[in-house]
């Protein structure tokens, strides 16, 4: 049934309606990299000139960070006709903030040919914005797929390319699979290409999915904002009951938080299980192996070692005048010491247990450890404590030798140190 209302609607006047209605209508060239305003209005009518250099319009669009409230983008490449070949619509929602008001500007953007671009913008108003935070909330879901694609391995050709860091909608290009396997792979992370190469191969995905199967692997991936992420790449093999049927689907998902999350977490408990909480030196049982594996090299490889125990002198007294607190803060204070003393050497510390220390000294031989040990005794001596003012301790050294045991290289260090406690303590001993 014809609606004579209807019927009277040209297509002149519904142009000229639609351009009544929008808030900014811009033709560009990105080759000349000029643009011009033909309607302007609203806080358009200020934010955009006449007319000015399409890179400026882009850069207020997408990544200035003087308007912009996303984050930087680099999607204008998309419209630069010599950085790929889509040539699809493109639309999204920029959040605005112009002169301390925010705008949310819906941009739909029409090529007219490989270069020239008709951009059109309408600001939403509040109820439009409700409807967009509503969406926004059910894409933060799938929001976590970056990039999907459909590619058949015997045409050799990719479909149905959609980034959605880039745009909901799904964009079709003439890239062959063969193609994109080689783009893509300038994106992966240097220690994944090889993997990369490996499980995209034609071959590879012939021979290890049967019609149906999903398989996926974790790798480092460029966005596109050119930060390295981590993300998983899924395949799956098409159900088919065609063996010659090899069509897939392919697709990118950030894990990226997820794994910054685990490996802190991971380095967390490293971290308890090594380093002693009070010091953050190496604790007992870290200390503990790192003798055992120096007096494994010293057999192996005949590596020169020596072995220091540190333990201060009267150090009950600290705690018994100046309570534990103080005591506690001497404790990290004399490890921050040492620390500071071995820093540029090829020396491991570690806390034994109450006020004793162990140094693990590579590549040291008799001389230089007594030399060491001895220059330490004296920074330790003239170092002033908070509140304790000057404090001292006895070392006893010892070496490896080339057939030792733990518990005879252990007792060696540990009796020298009690040799320099009966020798009148502040020395250093040697067995
Ligand atoms: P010496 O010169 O013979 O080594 O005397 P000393 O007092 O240093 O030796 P002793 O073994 O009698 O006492 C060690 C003291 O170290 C006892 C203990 O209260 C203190 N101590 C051990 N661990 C800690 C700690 O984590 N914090 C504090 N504040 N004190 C500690
Ligand atoms: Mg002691
Ligand atoms: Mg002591």
């Amino acid at each position: 049934m014809e609606n004579p209302n209807l019927e009277k609607i040209t297509l002149e006047e519904t142009g000229k309606f639609i351009s009544q209605s929008l808030d900014a209508l811009i033709v560009a060239d990105a080759e000349t990299n000029r643009y011009r305003t033909l309607v302007k209005r609203g806080f358009c009518e200020n934010f955009f000139e006449e007319e000015g250099d399409y890179q400026v319009l882009i850069e207020k669009l997408w990544f200035h960070a003087e308007f912009s409230e996303d984050q930087i983008t680099p999607d204008y490449l998309v419209f630069r006709p010599t950085f790929s070949r889509f040539s699809g619509k493109y639309g999204k929602k920029l959040n605005i903030r112009y002169k301390g008001i925010k705008h949310v500007l819906q941009l739909t953007v029409y090529p007219i040919n490989d270069n020239m671009f008709v951009f059109l913008l309408d600001e939403l108003d509040e109820s439009e914005k409700l409807d967009e935070m509503l969406t926004e909330k059910v894409n933060t879901m799938q929001n976590t797929y970056l990039f999907s694609m459909y590619f058949d391995l015997d045409k050799d050709t990719t479909s149905s390319i959609n980034i959605t860091e880039i745009s909901d909608d799904a964009m079709n290009s003439q890239i062959k699979y063969s193609e994109w396997r080689g783009m893509i792979v300038n994106m992966i992370g240097a220690d994944d290409q090889a993997l990369f190469l490996e499980r995209t191969d034609p071959e590879y995905l012939k021979k290890n999915f049967a019609p149906g199967k999903t398989s996926s692997f974790d790798c480092m991936m460029q966005n596109l904002e050119g930060k390295y992420i981590w993300v998983k790449l899924i395949f799956s093999r098409a159900e088919t009951s065609n063996e010659d049927d090899y069509r897939f689907v392919f697709m990118v998902q950030n894990i990226h938080e997820n794994v910054v999350d685990l490996m802190s977490t991971l380095k967390k408990y490293e971290y308890m299980a090594l380093k002693d909480p009070l010091t953050g030196l190496n604790n007992h049982g870290r200390i503990q192996t790192e003798i055992e594996n120096a007096i494994g090299n010293a057999r192996k490889n005949g590596q020169i070692i020596s072995l220091i125990m540190l333990d201060i002198d009267h150090f009950k007294e600290v705690n018994d005048k100046l309570g534990h607190a103080v005591g506690d803060i001497t404790l990290k204070h004399f490890a921050a010491l040492l620390s500071a003393a071995t820093i540029d050497r090829n020396i491991v510390l570690g806390r034994w247990g109450g006020e004793e220390f162990v140094a693990v000294c590579y590549d040291m031989d008799e001389k230089a450890a007594d030399e060491f040990a001895e220059d330490l005794r004296k920074k330790i001596e003239n170092e002033d404590f908070e509140e304790v003012g000057h404090i001292t301790s006895s070392l006893g050294i010892t070496n490896v030798t080339s057939n030792d045991r733990f518990s005879a290289a252990f007792d060696r260090m540990d009796k020298a140190m009690y040799a320099a406690k009966s020798s009148g303590r502040n020395c250093v001993r040697r067995i």
